[in-house]
């Protein structure tokens, strides 16, 4: 399962992370999640309570931070978030843009011990 494997890498990370900030226990984790990472939240979530038993992140707290859709749009030169992918651009409603964000899916931030 795709979210499974992305609670294993989290999980991974903190571990790598322990090391260096010798930490040895962690509270929340803040994960930022695009709209194109493909990623189902209630799925992660439940992935991560499962993964993390037995680990340093052992009833941690997941939290979702969701990042908005971007792009640049060529008409009027600016970046500009999307709604979906296939919307045209918010300002000038043009259609020539170039996704440059949304597929994020990355560790923002934690609290630890
Ligand atoms: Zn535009």
């Amino acid at each position: 399962m795709h979210e499974m494997s992305i609670c294993l890498s989290v999980v991974q990370a903190l571990q790598e992370q322990a090391k260096v900030h010798s930490y040895t226990r962690v509270k929340a984790v803040w994960l930022e999640i695009g709209p194109l990472a493909g990623v189902e939240p209630e799925s992660l979530l439940f992935c991560f309570d499962a993964v993390a038993q037995g680990t340093l992140a052992e009833g941690a707290k997941l939290e979702i931070v969701h990042t908005p859709l971007v792009a640049w749009c060529m008409t009027c030169s600016k970046n500009v978030n999307l709604g979906n992918r296939f919307d045209g651009c918010p300002e000038c409603q043009g259609r020539e843009l170039q996704i440059t964000g949304g597929n994020e899916l990355r560790i923002k931030s934690m609290e630890v011990d």
